[in-house]
């Protein structure tokens, strides 16, 4: 016997059930993001993975151990499964000269899968989704204020209560210098003390080690040099023009001074939006200002900010304590067309393509006819307002049989030549009489020979 195949270990299928709160999802978010003038772009799952190391920097999580990257079979290139968006965001505002300077700035968003080899746990898998925003093009803190506000207003939407703020100004590359000076040498101090990872950072990256997960460092990292006391006026000045819009907006924000984000690109203004009920999955959304990015992958220098959202553990948020009745709303067809015989199943398939006609979904009985009876319990369960019931007779007739399913109403007989008229008739009417009805539940053990759909 051939095994069957699986998914790729934590690559996960997104069945209807979940495809469709996706998609509610998704029509929220186009929503809030044109309200803040976001422009759609769509990028490739693919890049020349050197773009990654060089935006991303060498010495992070993902560049060291995440991603995946190959060499092109054909032609020896290397390439890598994007891991997050900017990297591939900004190399096509250069390529195409989107971010061109004195363009006024451009506000750009995506979304999509990325790719990442962790190990797989809830909240934390190896294709996961992100839906990001990049503001290409603008220096002041208005810019940052607003990326942190629209989050707000997003959990505000999705209905999610508990998401905090975290806040943190990394500087310029200047100060970052400066404090890591000091950093270092404060930790070369605790050498002993420091986990291998530390020790292996210390040198390398160790603004990063302020970040570390590991309990037993937490005193040392607390007390560590602090990166805002290295700031220069103008990074200062910024970070509180930031807070103070916020302040105007009403968002409490934590300063949290070891908040230094795992990517090397960002400065000034870091921020991440966190969900505790996740657990130590809990950011649900992270970003900030990276100034020299633009420059650093061979475009014109130009400021910029975005921020990036994790669609899973966003999702999750919202169905455990959002608006989960919005979530799981799911399309129902208008219309369900029954059918039994051949002239009547020509008709059906007429009678269904004039109701698509006028803008009307319907679910049109296929495959296996089965019994009236069958049918009729798949037309109540597909939570349809009405059946278009069609025999031999109608059939003979050129007539169809409309049949309300919800809240009662007597079958009626019509032309087929006025059908649509007739059945939108039906539908306006039952939105004003009736509330909607529960669908009948459909016995198990009618006897009536099943049809499939
Ligand atoms: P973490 O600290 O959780 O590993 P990160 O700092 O690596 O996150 P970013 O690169 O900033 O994450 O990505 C932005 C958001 O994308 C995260 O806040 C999170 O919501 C989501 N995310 C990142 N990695 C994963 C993953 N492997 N699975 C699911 N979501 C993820
Ligand atoms: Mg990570």
């Amino acid at each position: 016997m051939t095994q069957t195949l699986q998914a790729v270990r934590g690559m996960n299928d997104i069945l209807p059930d979940d495809a469709e709160i996706w998609e509610n999802f998704e029509d929220i978010i186009r929503d809030w993001l044109r309200g803040y003038g976001y422009r759609p772009i769509r990028l490739p799952v693919v890049e020349p993975t050197p773009l990654f190391q060089r935006a991303i920097g060498e010495v992070t999580d993902i560049v060291e151990k995440e991603m995946y990257s190959f060499e092109d079979a054909l032609n020896g290139e290397k390439l890598t499964l994007r891991p997050e968006g900017t990297a591939g965001c900004v190399r096509a505002a250069i390529q195409h000269g989107l971010a061109a300077a004195g363009g006024g700035g451009r506000r750009l968003w995506y979304q999509g899968p990325m790719f990442r080899h962790e190990r797989p746990q809830k909240g934390r898998y190896r294709q996961f989704h992100q839906v990001g925003v990049e503001a290409l093009g603008f220096a002041g803190p208005d810019i940052d204020a607003e990326l942190i506000v629209m989050g707000a207003r997003l959990w505000g939407q999705l209905g999610l209560a508990d998401v905090r703020l975290e806040l943190n100004s990394l500087g310029s590359a200047q100060e970052r210098a400066s404090h890591r000076a000091a950093l270092v040498a404060y930790l070369e101090e605790h050498r002993d003390a420091l986990d291998e990872d530390g020790r292996r950072r210390l040198h390398s990256n160790p603004l990063r080690i302020l970040d570390t997960k590991n309990p037993a460092l937490q005193e040392i990292v607390e007390a560590a040099p602090k990166l805002l006391d290295h700031l220069g006026d103008a990074s200062r000045a910024h970070f509180e023009a930031v807070q103070a819009m916020l302040h105007d907006a009403g968002i409490a924000c934590h300063v949290n001074h070891r908040l230094v984000r795992g990517l090397d690109y960002y400065n000034r203004t870091v921020f991440e939006w966190v969900a505790d009920r996740l657990g130590a999955q809990g950011t649900v959304c992270a970003g900030g200002r990276y100034d020299t990015l633009v420059e650093q992958l061979g475009g014109k220098p130009m400021p910029a900010a975005g921020f990036a959202m994790g669609v899973e553990r966003l999702l999750a948020l919202w169905l455990e304590g959002g608006e989960a009745e919005y979530a799981i709303a799911r399309p129902t067809p208008d219309v369900y067309v029954v059918h039994q015989g051949e002239c009547a199943r020509r008709l059906a398939f007429r009678a269904a393509e004039a109701l698509r006609d006028v803008g009307l979904n319907i679910l049109l009985h296929c495959g296996e006819e089965g019994s009236f009876k069958s049918q009729m319990r798949k037309a109540d369960g597909s939570g349809a307002q009405l059946a278009l019931v069609i025999g031999d007779d109608e059939a003979a007739a050129m007539d169809v049989g409309i049949k309300p399913l919800r809240g009662g109403g007597a079958q009626r007989r019509v032309p087929f030549a006025v059908l649509a008229e007739a059945v939108l008739d039906v539908l306006h009417g039952s939105d004003e009489d009736h509330e909607r009805a529960e669908p009948e539940k459909a016995g198990q053990d009618a006897g009536a020979k099943d049809g499939s759909v």
